[in-house]
């Protein structure tokens, strides 16, 4: 790779490597018990290297040094500009290197060119937004009574414990990163085992843009274990999770027994509208983007789809012919449009969907299986899959299948519409095709999510909120409001006026 980056801090330089380090008050270190987890590539099923199994003795070591750096460091003290130059140099320096990243975060996924330099160029953008936004980040003067003074002020909650999954390494681990060192706390980030590289050497690349020792730490470790153990730490403020639901639930749990600070990007099973009106094959490519994106492996991925019954006929030609179009294979190759997926227990989780589908009397109507992809025989690999014939009561239509399966139903009128929409448990996202304002107007308006996409297959991007309603989590992410998330607000009221107050009047 690169020969060209200059040795700028203690770190290898080299961003492939056989063996990962954590990092913990600034230095690569291995675990306590010299324990290590093997790391696949999932497109090819090959290990890739190594990196240290924490247990909970790493982990308080990682979060004594998160402690000390926040407690008696100058990172919260440094003046917002400064920290706001740092960040643009952590992106800089991804910028910078933005290939080796994209390379690395492919070899670790299975995902394909287009989705990892997508994924890549939005953690860049995301501390970018961050160095800029944290300047404007402030308290306010507020109204009070005659003789008195008040004003609040915006102070860091603490050590952030960060706990993120494998669906988006190294965007992931950005959204959670950026926005608490903007504010001055500090972080002990978890990646998840199975695709911990990336978030490793972000937290590298952050040391060397200027972030000192100890702000942030990344800890590798299966996540029952030290994930839980970090969760009811007496030495973390605030937990930041991003994962399943089931996960969240005990998280918030257990975190409640100190009463740490929660937030919770959780599962979706996000509904995908199709009205009469809409632009036919805009509506057809964008569902097609909004399920199979990333191979499907997306918590906002648009796996409910429901199209009105007077195009339903037309559009499901349409979209089945082009479904059978997509190419599975080089996830390095510019053309390819489906990557693999990140684990057999994975592949066999979404097979058992599918398989449910079919006992319930639902219709798989492309793809349904494994499949074998040239190249990549040991990988692991599903076909897109089409799942027709749907009532919202099956298993299917109910459950998050994470993989790239979509299950299609039909609709009479926007009431039956936006009923189906909302029968769920889940409200992360939903997608609206339609030309009608009014329609768009009081669907998104009826629609129970937090992100609703209007002729769009795209759902955020620096600046706008992401997070769920209902048991897709609370809290919202990627924009200003993740500030207040990792900050307190203190309130100071002075009494300004000449007399003592002397209110029993004694
Ligand atoms: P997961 O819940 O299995 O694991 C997520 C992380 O939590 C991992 O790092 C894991 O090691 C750790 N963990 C596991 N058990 C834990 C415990 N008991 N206590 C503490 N930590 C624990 O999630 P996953 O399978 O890695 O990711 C897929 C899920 O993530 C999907 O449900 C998807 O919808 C969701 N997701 C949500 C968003 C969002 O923004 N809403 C974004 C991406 C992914
Ligand atoms: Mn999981």
């Amino acid at each position: 790779m690169s020969q060209a980056v200059k040795e700028t801090s203690h770190f290898p330089t080299e961003m492939k490597r056989q063996a990962y380090k954590m990092v913990i008050n600034g230095e690569a270190v291995e675990a306590g018990s010299k324990d290590t987890i093997t790391v696949y590539n999932p497109a090819t099923g090959e290990a890739i290297a190594s990196v240290p199994k924490a247990d909970k003795a790493d982990v308080d070591r990682a979060v004594e040094a998160a402690r000390q750096a926040f407690d008696h460091g100058k990172w919260k003290k440094s003046p917002v500009g400064k920290r706001s130059r740092v960040l643009n140099k952590i992106a800089a320096i991804m910028r910078k290197r933005f290939n080796e990243l994209v390379e690395l975060e492919i070899l670790n996924s299975g995902k394909t060119l287009m989705a990892a330099q997508g994924q890549v160029m939005q953690a860049i953008e995301d501390f970018e937004f961050y160095a800029g936004a944290i300047v404007g980040h402030r308290g306010a003067v507020n109204n009070v009574p005659g003789p008195f003074f008040n004003y609040t002020q915006k102070e860091p909650i603490g050590v952030a414990g960060q706990i993120i999954p494998w669906n988006y390494p190294i965007m992931m681990a950005a959204w959670k990163i950026a926005p608490a060192i903007a504010t001055g706390c500090s972080v002990v980030l978890k990646p998840a085992s199975l695709t911990p590289i990336t978030a490793i050497i972000l937290t590298e690349i952050c040391h060397e843009a200027g972030v000192p020792a100890g702000v942030v730490n990344v800890i590798t470790g299966p996540g029952a274990k030290i994930g839980t153990y970090l969760v009811e730490h007496e030495g973390i403020d605030k937990i930041a999770f991003t994962g399943e639901t089931t996960t969240g639930k005990d998280i918030m749990a257990k975190a409640s027994q100190t009463l740490k600070r929660v937030t919770l990007e959780l599962g979706g099973k996000s509904p995908n509208l199709v009205f009469p009106d809409a632009d036919l094959d805009g509506a057809v490519d964008g569902s097609l983007f909004g399920i199979f994106y990333n191979t499907g492996q997306s918590c906002e991925a648009r796996s409910r789809l429901f199209v009105h019954e007077s195009i339903y006929d037309q559009f499901m030609e349409k979209f089945i012919g082009k479904t059978k179009k997509l190419t599975l294979g080089d996830p390095m190759s510019q053309s390819t449009h489906v990557g693999s997926i990140i684990s057999q227990a994975q592949v066999d989780a979404i097979h058992d969907y599918v398989e449910s589908a079919k006992a319930e009397g639902a219709t798989v109507a492309a793809g349904g299986d494994q499949v074998k992809v040239e190249g990549y025989e040991n990988g692991y690999w599903y076909a897109p899959t089409i799942i027709t014939g749907v009532t919202n009561d099956m298993k299917v239509a109910q459950e998050e299948i994470f993989g790239p399966v979509v299950v299609v139903m039909s609709f009479k009128d926007e009431k039956e519409a936006v009923k189906l929409a909302n029968d769920t448990k889940y409200g992360l996202a939903a997608a609206i095709w339609a030309k009608d304002q009014g329609l768009i107007k009081r669907v998104s308006d009826k629609i129970q999510a937090g992100i609703i996409m209007v002729n769009t297959p795209f759902s955020a991007f620096p600046g706008t909120p992401f997070g769920g309603y209902k048991q897709s989590g609370f809290g919202r992410e990627l924009s200003i409001e993740s500030l207040d998330l990792y900050t307190e607000t203190k309130s100071v009221l002075s009494y300004i006026g000449g007399k003592p107050l002397n209110p029993f009047n004694l």
